[in-house]
């Protein structure tokens, strides 16, 4: 029977398993006599790991004794435990998520074409992220998101921003390129999402700059038009990721067009400045003098 936690115990119970993440020990298991215990009594078996010596530690770890999978004292608390989130280097959490990723099947973009998995580039502690709806052809091809002809469009936007595109991170909703370019479905953004949110909990941006509606909807969950979602900030926190540091109090959230729909309709690129614009003032940048644009 699952076993009601109240919040002070919900900490210490989630505390004590990021302290066992960092040691590198996700999977947790209780003898079954345990199992029958009033509640205090279940949540410090459940955490009779901590004050365990070494070998004792070991015992109760080893799925070899006489031991039950025990089902998570807080599913919750269990569920959202990611291996990157006990780690505070960006660079290794990153990497653990691109690990997790794998050859990733879960989605029919796999098997629609695309050459390779387009993760994610950039700073992995940048205060700016842009998040677009899927790598195109030149993405696919190269294994990194926004490197066509949008792509340079973007650049541009970051340049003219004040910024490097080394200094921002870019990733996209979906990871795969859905084939012909088409708009990637909603089960395959549910499903791929996840590991942006993770991302974006690692790297804890100040700001994320949603690019285009497919991205802006996917994050916010909201069905607005753009004309709606555009000119002002939103209060985002990725959902169903948690960051390492607790201190993170999420990113402000804005929306822009797509530079692909720039490319298309170049007269909707001063609306577009207008975005970016909130966007710098928020993080104190300037542009760039007029020579370095
Ligand atoms: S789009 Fe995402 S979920 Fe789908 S196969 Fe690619 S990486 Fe996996």
């Amino acid at each position: 029977m699952p076993i009601a936690l109240n919040p002070d115990q919900r900490r210490a119970l989630a505390n004590r398993v990021r302290f066992y993440n960092e040691l590198g020990i996700y999977d947790f298991y209780r003898r079954e006599e345990n199992i029958a215990q009033t509640e205090s009594e279940s949540l410090e078996a459940a955490l009779q790991v901590e004050s365990s010596s070494q070998p004792e530690l070991r015992e109760e770890m080893s799925p070899k004794k006489s031991t039950v999978l025990v089902k998570p004292v807080d599913e919750n608390i269990f569920e959202v435990l990611k291996p990157e989130q006990s780690v505070f280097d960006p660079i290794a959490a990153l990497k653990l998520i691109r690990e997790d990723l794998g050859d990733c099947t879960r989605c029919k973009l796999h098997k629609q074409g695309r050459k390779q998995i387009v993760f994610g580039v950039g700073n992995p502690r940048a205060d700016l992220m842009f998040v677009g709806e899927g790598p195109g052809a030149d993405e696919d091809i190269q294994g990194e998101p926004f490197v066509g002809r949008a792509g340079q469009l973007l650049n541009n936007m970051i340049k003219a921003m004040g910024l490097r595109r080394e200094e921002v991170y870019i990733a996209n909703v979906v990871k795969c390129r859905p084939p012909g370019n088409r708009t990637p479905e909603r089960d395959e953004c549910d499903t791929c999402s996840p590991f942006l949110m993770r991302q974006i909990a690692v790297i804890k941006p100040k700001v994320i700059v949603a690019l285009g509606a497919v991205a802006a909807k996917n994050l916010l969950a909201i069905n607005a038009p753009m004309s709606e979602l555009r000119g002002r900030f939103y209060d985002f926190m990725p959902s169903g990721a948690r960051s390492s540091d607790p201190n993170w109090q999420g990113a402000k959230l804005a929306v822009t067009y797509h530079p692909a729909f720039l490319l298309r309709d170049p007269r909707q690129k001063s609306e577009a400045w207008k975005d970016l614009q909130m966007v710098m003032k928020y993080l104190g940048l300037k542009p760039p003098p007029k020579e370095n644009v």
